[in-house]
């Protein structure tokens, strides 16, 4: 007899992006003229850059031909592509990153996951909250005890450090679904928790390309000690548009170590190598040569001219709301704006209301977690055009609530 994991029936019912999907495709029967403007999935909209297109049809031109063509590549990812990463990301804000603390990957989303499966199941898992739902989802697969550390106003949304002590913490700067930012004091102070705590920090910086204030570190590595204590994942997903070509990387410096059940430490590096070795096969040859290309002189100037537009987005989208009376988080160095709910309207209500009023679809802070209750995250992934009427229908409608 097979026996299912068990925990994956302790998971919620459905996700996230199901429910609002369901609402939306019912609202659309009910009114199929209805103009929708979706400012609700944080996915990208904006077309991949021209230097990674080139660089993508020359890569399967060399797939075409017997003496250019690529097979199995190595687990890790190719070496032109962790190069130019080690050099935009790290070398030239003064880290060191050797090659093999790289590794190339397919998502975030997987790498974030699938860490959990090179740690123990009775790891104490903190998170944020509201939270990104995979870190939550993941470790609730594994049978693991999850902390929820409330992110809000009063602590800036960067969470207050916990009275007492978790194994595994995973962070998120600049933060989906608040949009908020850690500052280097702030996160100097997780690292000494980390380090006092023997605490594995999970860095998430998945939106660092949208930082925009020098100040605010775009790597936990920018942070003394925290090779001792973190794994940082990064994606060219919102950077670049990549959320359908797939590509991310991971950096688990060489100093990490955790304890193992006899007592001795071991080095995650050489943990998550052996994990890949036996799961991966590669990220694709393609996508690598598209992502190599990301760190070309013309590919970033491109890839931020695509930033820039999400973040003229942003702008707007935040000073309309303002303008409108409310209140509003986030947006400044984030797609994400976080807007409080007007009179304590519930976030699933607000959500409600926004659809059949403004055929506006947002997402629901409660749906990333009881703190996030009483927001809605609206993200700055759209077209002009839309964001614009997006918030000349909210402006239409605010003073009726
Ligand atoms: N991490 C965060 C915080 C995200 O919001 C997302 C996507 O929305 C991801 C990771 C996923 O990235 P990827 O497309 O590389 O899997």
């Amino acid at each position: 007899m097979a026996y299912v994991n068990d925990n994956f029936l302790k998971l919620q019912h459905r996700y996230l992006f199901a429910d609002i999907a369901k609402r939306v495709a019912a609202y659309k029967e009910a009114n199929p003229q209805a103009d929708i403007i979706r400012l609700g999935i944080g996915d990208v909209t904006q077309p991949l850059a021209p230097a990674v297109v080139e660089a993508m049809h020359r890569a399967v031109d060399e797939c075409a031909s017997s003496g250019t063509f690529r097979g199995y590549g190595p687990e890790q990812g190719y070496d032109f592509l962790i190069d130019a990463i080690i050099a935009h990301d790290f070398t030239a804000r003064g880290i060191k990153i050797e090659r093999d603390e790289v590794f190339v990957s397919d998502g975030a989303k997987s790498d974030t996951g699938n860490i959990g499966d090179i740690l123990s199941g009775g790891n104490i898992v903190g998170v944020t909250d509201p939270v990104y739902p995979v870190y939550v989802d993941t470790n609730t697969m594994a049978g693991r005890e999850i902390r929820y550390i409330p992110c809000n106003e009063a602590n800036g949304f960067m969470g207050d450090i916990p009275a007492e002590r978790v194994d595994v913490m995973y962070l998120c700067f600049p933060n989906n679904p608040t949009g908020a930012v850690i500052t280097r004091e702030a996160l100097q102070r997780w690292v000494e928790y980390a380090r006092k705590n023997d605490t594995l920090i999970l860095y998430d910086a998945a939106y660092e390309a949208f930082i925009q204030d020098e100040a605010i570190p775009h790597s936990i590595f920018e942070i003394d000690g925290a090779k001792e204590c973190a794994i940082e994942f990064r994606s060219f997903s919102k950077t670049a548009g990549f959320t359908g070509v797939r590509c991310a990387y991971t950096i688990i410096p060489k100093e990490l170590k955790v304890r193992s059940a006899s007592g001795s430490r071991v080095g995650l590096n050489e943990i998550w190598n052996r994990r890949q070795c036996s799961k991966f096969n590669g990220a694709s040859y393609i996508s690598q040569r598209g992502a190599e290309a990301v760190f070309s002189a013309e590919g970033q100037k491109q890839v931020k001219a695509t930033i820039d537009y999400y973040m003229q987005n942003a702008k707007y989208i935040r000073e309309a709301l303002k303008g409108y009376g409310l209140t509003v988080y986030g947006g400044e160095n984030s797609p994400y704006i976080w807007l409080q709910t007007p009179k304590g309207i519930g976030s699933w209500e607000f959500f409600d209301v926004l659809l059949h009023k403004a055929q506006v679809v947002t997402t629901p802070g409660a749906g990333f977690g009881a703190a996030g209750e009483g927001y809605i995250r609206i993200t700055a992934f759209g077209s002009h055009e839309g964001s614009k009427e997006a918030m000349r229908r909210i402006g239409s409608i605010v003073g009726s609530l």
